[in-house]
């Protein structure tokens, strides 16, 4: 009953502070999880994580693969065609995710998917990429649970051509004003702390023009206090229950 009341007053107090957590890479850095797996989306399901962000790269045959590196295993994922990888397995030994199945598992959980679109070297790939990408969200009936982050400004711009109105999507690059990217309409921005740390202005200017703010990736006490301290909406982290228990404070 204690340990029930404790779970209700965190939530309680996690809703309140407005503040959410994203697991980086899913939450891998856990016991049988690993970067970007199905695994830790589960697992960032399991601690009631807001969101939980992965990586997305589109094949040279047209397959979306869940990888952070354009390598894996030595094989550059978007010149690779599929059979090349379907066999390759992640630390924790499940096979190498492509995006189907980590949307198939999204479908059954709650938490948020914060799908990170990769820079891809041909235009007309990551075009392709994002294209797929939309695609599949609405077919999965995942439109309302998703959100797109990318660095690539081009590739920002076909998400949100492509993309239904009320997807956000946040720019990841970090060379560009809150104001800067307000004409192109997007959610706002996802910077590292260390940009925002050079430009903490950024969080009001982002604010005052009805944008969010989410930053990366955002482990250490010190980091996690300054984010906390200056409002940032998301924060982006490897150490979500650490950041849950700050936040539930
Ligand atoms: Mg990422």
């Amino acid at each position: 009953m204690k340990k029930i009341l404790l779970l209700l007053l965190t939530a309680i107090a996690l809703t309140a502070s407005g503040q959410e957590v994203i697991c980086h890479r899913g939450y891998w850095d856990t016991e049988g999880s690993a970067q970007n797996s199905i695994r830790s989306l589960v697992k960032a399901d399991s601690i009631n994580a807001w969101g939980s962000e992965f990586d997305v790269w589109m094949t040279a045959d047209g397959v979306l693969v869940v990888n952070h590196d354009e390598t894996f295993n030595g094989v550059t994922i978007e010149t690779a065609k599929w059979k090349q990888l379907k066999n390759m397995r992640l630390a924790n030994g499940e096979p190498l995710p492509t995006l189907d199945q980590m949307l198939e598992c999204g479908k059954k959980l709650q938490t948020r998917l914060i799908l990170e679109m990769k820079p891809h070297t041909s235009r007309e790939q990551e075009k392709e990429a994002a294209k797929k990408i939309v695609k599949m969200v609405k077919k999965k009936g995942l439109q309302d649970r998703i959100e797109y982050i990318t660095f690539s400004y081009q590739g920002m711009k076909n998400l949100k051509e492509m993309a239904p109105e009320s997807t956000p999507i946040y720019y990841l690059n970090g060379e560009l004003s809150p104001s800067q990217l307000a004409e192109l309409d997007v959610a706002g921005i996802d910077y590292s702390i260390k940009v925002m740390r050079e430009h903490p202005q950024w969080i009001d200017e982002a604010h005052s023009l009805g944008m969010k703010v989410n930053v990366w990736t955002v482990n250490s006490d010190r980091d996690m206090d300054w984010c906390i301290n200056y409002g940032v909406d998301f924060i982006t982290t490897n150490a979500p229950e650490l950041l849950q228990l700050k936040l539930a404070q």
